[in-house]
């Protein structure tokens, strides 16, 4: 199994967790770990990548009580673990304490700050959290010493040096230089606290001018060995590149896409009650209506509306609808791919592109389908031209992994969605915000080179939708409505390379 990870490799301090062997690491483990469960999708999670690593350099000397993981719930292997772990949103940190005799699903750290140094004291805070009987064997003792056990040890002879840290009570340092000494031999490095007002004291001061003492020497034999992984997967990560056309929607986006939001996104909720099992409904009665796919699929999503609206419960365990997406309509000749293919939607790297882009181009196209087909404006409750886009701020809201990207949108449509009057308006609005979003992500690290973030559509797709007013570019929207309603209409949606 592949040990390149998208974002990680092996060359960093990081493990990198799979599907298997997950649980024999993080369960019964001799030290602490904090996992960040990410999506290589997910734009927040490329750019935080390089502090994750830095951590990771930085505590590598304490894995012997506490172990950074990363698992990258957007690989295919891992989904079902994901799922069974309940990662909803990404990236998300868990904590899992040593020594579980029952595997622990972990602690979610919530905090909005995560920065190297904060995380750093976390993780302290956490193994301080152990009790005496599950504390990481290998963990030294990070409590204070009191200020007469430190004055026994004057003038005793001693083989090993004992270092004490003065400092004040919500100083990290003393545990932190107690952590980064534990491989060393001869010292032990104590902390005692000190109501005097001195200077802030250096961590990296301590812990270099400790491990330079003569005779300090770093234990060989305790070292862990990161488990180590056969093949290197980055060659079976590249897939043979699908020629397409830039200016057309394809088929196999919008089917992986939805695969992926059937069978992995929502899959990852385990049961599903009150607001999001409204939004569920509400969103696959839509889809039900809209999607402009291949028979089998809207069959089945016909289906599957039929049955979520038919049911009396206030609870539907996620899995009851797997196994009709997955089972049960097979039979009848209903089904959904269950391949990742994306080609419109393919990056020029693995960690670029792929289900964010297929779920706008999901989105644009629903709101097209919409305004041309105005078939689901007949059920009671979805009479609204604000309808859909409302729909679609619930699905983003409650189950888009990207948890950033949620709130930006949310911000976006608590700022004009309620503005939306007709339709066509529907169709602008999302084209607007989401060029919002393309202005805002441009030069970011989640940029995709070969698919540069730009106004859309650009000048040379519809040269029309583009004007200049006294030497000012501006849009002309009522061309661009039209260029949207060809670009996603069903008609010119391509079925090279749908299944
Ligand atoms: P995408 O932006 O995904 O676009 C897909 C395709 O849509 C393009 O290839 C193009 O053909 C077409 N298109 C482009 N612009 C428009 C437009 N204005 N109107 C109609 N069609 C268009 N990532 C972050 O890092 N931070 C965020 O806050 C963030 N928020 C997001 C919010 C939502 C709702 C979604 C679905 C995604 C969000 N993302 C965010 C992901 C990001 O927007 C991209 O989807 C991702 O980076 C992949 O980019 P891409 O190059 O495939 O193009």
């Amino acid at each position: 199994h592949g040990h390149t990870a998208r974002l990680y490799s092996s060359q960093d301090s990081v493990t990198i967790l799979e599907a298997d062997g997950v649980k024999g690491l993080l369960g019964n483990s001799s030290a602490a770990w904090v996992v960040e469960f990410y999506s290589s999708w997910c734009g927040h999670c490329v750019n935080y990548a390089p502090t994750w690593k830095a951590l990771a350099r930085d505590v590598k000397e304490w894995e012997l009580a506490i172990r950074i993981g990363v698992m990258d719930c957007a690989d295919e292997k891992n989904f079902a673990i994901c799922a069974e772990y309940g990662i909803h949103f990404y990236p998300t940190f868990r904590y899992f304490k040593a020594l579980t005799t029952q595997f622990t699903t972990g602690e979610n750290y919530k905090g909005p700050n995560r920065e190297l140094e904060t995380i750093r004291q976390i993780m302290v805070d956490f193994l301080q959290n152990h009790t005496s009987t599950n504390k990481p064997p290998a963990c030294p003792v990070l409590s204070t010493a009191s200020s007469s056990s430190v004055l026994s040890l004057l003038g005793k002879h001693q083989t090993h040096y004992t270092a004490v840290i003065f400092e004040k009570e919500v100083s990290y340092v003393g545990r932190e230089v107690i952590l980064d000494l534990m491989q060393y031999e001869n010292i032990i490095v104590k902390r005692v606290l000190d109501t005097d007002k001195k200077q802030k004291p250096l961590r990296s001061f301590f812990s270099s001018y400790l491990k330079s003492l003569s005779g300090v020497t770093k234990r060989p034999s305790l070292q862990y060995n990161a488990p180590v992984w056969q093949k290197d997967e980055a060659i079976s990560l590249i897939k043979p590149w699908k020629y397409f056309d830039r200016t057309k929607v394809y088929m196999a986006d919008l089917e992986s896409g939805l695969h992926y939001l059937l069978r992995v996104e929502l899959a990852s909720h385990k049961i599903l009650e009150g607001p999001e099992l409204s939004t569920l409904k509400d969103f696959i009665t839509v889809l039900s209506k809209l999607f402009p796919g291949q028979q089998p699929a809207v069959k089945l999503l016909e289906t599957l509306q039929e049955w979520l609206v038919s049911l009396p419960l206030d609870k539907i365990p996620y899995n009851a609808i797997l196994d009709l997406v997955n089972n049960k309509m097979r039979i009848s000749g209903m089904f959904l791919t269950n391949r990742v293919e994306w080609v419109g939607c393919q990056g020029s790297q693995p960690q670029y592109r792929g289900y964010p882009c297929s779920l706008w181009t999901l989105f644009h196209t629903l709101t097209v389908q919409a305004a041309t087909h105005p078939t689901m404006h007949i059920l009671p409750g979805f009479d609204s031209p604000q309808i859909l886009l409302q729909v679609i701020r619930k699905y983003i809201h409650y189950f888009f992994g990207c948890r950033e990207c949620a709130q930006h949108f949310e911000e976006m449509a608590k700022e004009s969605m309620d503005k939306v009057t007709t339709l066509d308006d529907a169709i602008l609005w999302l084209w607007r915000k989401h060029n919002e979003v393309n202005n805002r992500l441009a030069g970011a690290p989640s940029e995709d080179p070969m698919f540069p973030k730009v106004a859309w559509p650009t000048p040379d797709h519809c040269p029309t939708c583009h004007e200049e007013i006294k030497g000012l570019h501006t849009w002309n929207e009522k061309e661009v409505l039209t260029y949207l309603k060809s670009y996603y209409s069903v008609d010119s949606i391509s079925l090279k390379y749908s299944e």
